[in-house]
């Protein structure tokens, strides 16, 4: 094993993590004619297509991938979603938004059902062919510090390497070791249960007559999630706390959740499992002097509202952008990122998804009733239903 630990003089800014979030964050630097360096752990980024991650890009999340001249093939590789609906798991629909209400505030206005490997992949590619870039695969970062007010990563494996940066954005997801290295604070919680993702190759839309392309299925002893992805249906269950691991992915026990849902004569045709736990969680600090936290790095929420990754990519593009006007001489917006981005992670993006897990869960039947009465009134009435949409698909926070 090599043990060249000469010191590399990397471009001016280094990137870690090429998952959607790092992956915007190089675009926008690199489409500004920076020299950017990307570290990525894997040594390949052929994922499983069928993992069941983020898969919902809300309109701002599309505009800005659009200037940075993605978003048409992510739309090739998408389903355009006009409309969500609120039900009940034994009533039916409660209410259903449309995002039309948002036309002429945004380009985009509807949700794009697309598997995040789908941004990661289109932006891999782009990058590739892009003047200035480096992309190292199999570089996984294992240590951070501040030195002479650089910033200093080291990358392991077969060859470990120092990186020195005026800039570092780290986007190496929930573990992140930079987060780690820099001694940053990731307070927060873990929800009681796991959840389930379920994805089939069954439409469900024949089987729940009714139902649209993104559907919150309130309950109190099983609320659900159902939602459609360009390969399949995907169906989100909560797995109550204690419950055993093997038992609650085993085929019989998915198939049994399925049927009880829907009831399927020729029996569901599973493609993909996933059981993890989720957490609510947000670092005390998105910036360590020369570092940006972004991302699953800094913040982590529940997926109900989608809007972890939407979130990751609204910080990458601000990251990328106080780094530029940084780089230019004017510290300003940098100072103000950890606040901005804080203040979006706290104040919408937690509140927002742990308000959706509760209304999903109520026990008493009065509280499911007004709950059920407001997403109508708010459905009904074209100012609120658009003012409700405008927090809800993140453009009202957007960078
Ligand atoms: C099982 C699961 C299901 C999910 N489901 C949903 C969902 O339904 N809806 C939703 O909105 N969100 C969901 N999420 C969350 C969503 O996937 C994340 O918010 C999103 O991936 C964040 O992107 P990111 O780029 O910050 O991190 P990641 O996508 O995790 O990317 C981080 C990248 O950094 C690399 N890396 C890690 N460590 C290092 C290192 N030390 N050095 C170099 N590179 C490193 C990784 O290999 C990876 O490529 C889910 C997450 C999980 C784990």
């Amino acid at each position: 094993m090599s043990t060249d630990t000469s010191t590399h003089r990397a471009g001016p800014v280094v990137v870690v993590g090429l998952g959607p979030v790092g992956a915007t964050a190089a675009l926008a630097l690199a489409q500004a004619g920076t020299e950017v360096v990307v570290l990525e752990a894997d040594a390949s980024l052929d994922r499983d297509p069928d993992e069941s991650r983020a898969s919902t890009f809300h309109p701002p999340t599309l505009q800005m991938l659009d200037d940075l001249g993605v978003a048409g093939e992510l739309h090739r590789r998408g389903l355009v979603s006009r409309s969500y609906q609120y039900r009940d798991r034994y009533e039916g629909l409660v209410a259903e938004f449309d995002l039309s209400a948002l036309e002429g505030e945004t380009a985009f206005p509807y949700r794009l059902q697309s598997e995040q490997q789908n941004l990661v992949d289109i932006a891999h590619r782009r990058l590739a062919a892009m003047p200035g870039v480096e992309i190292v695969l199999g570089a996984r970062v294992e240590s951070a510090r501040v030195e002479d007010g650089l910033a200093v990563v080291r990358t392991g494996g077969e060859r470990p390497r120092e990186w020195r940066a005026p800039w570092v954005i780290a986007a190496d997801g929930a573990g992140s070791a930079v987060r780690k290295c820099l001694g940053a604070d990731f307070p927060g919680m873990t929800y009681p249960e796991r959840f389930l993702i379920v994805s089939v190759d069954d439409d469900l839309s024949e089987l729940v007559p009714g139902i649209c392309e993104v559907n919150y299925v309130s309950d109190p002893e099983e609320w659900l999630v159902m939602l459609r992805t360009p390969r399949h249906w995907r169906v989100l269950f909560p797995v109550p706390d204690g419950a055993d691991a093997a038992d609650a992915t085993a085929p019989a026990t998915v198939q049994k959740r399925l049927q009880a849902l829907a009831a399927h004569p020729d029996g569901y045709t599973v493609v993909h499992t996933s059981l993890y736990h989720v957490h609510q969680r947000v670092a005390d600090d998105f910036r360590h002097g020369p570092f940006l936290l972004a991302g699953d790095a800094a913040h982590l929420n529940n997926p109900l509202g989608g809007m972890g990754m939407n979130s990751g990519i609204h910080d990458a593009v601000d990251a990328a952008h106080s780094v530029l006007a940084a780089l230019d001489g004017d510290p300003e917006r940098v100072e103000g990122y950890s606040g901005r981005r804080r203040g979006v992670a706290l104040d919408l993006v937690r509140a927002a998804t742990h308000r959706n897990w509760e209304n999903l869960q109520h026990k008493s039947a009065d509280q499911r009733r007004r709950n059920h009465e407001k997403l109508v009134r708010t459905a009904a009435d074209p100012e609120s239903s658009r003012a409700y949409l405008r927090v809800s698909s993140m453009l009202a926070s957007r960078a």
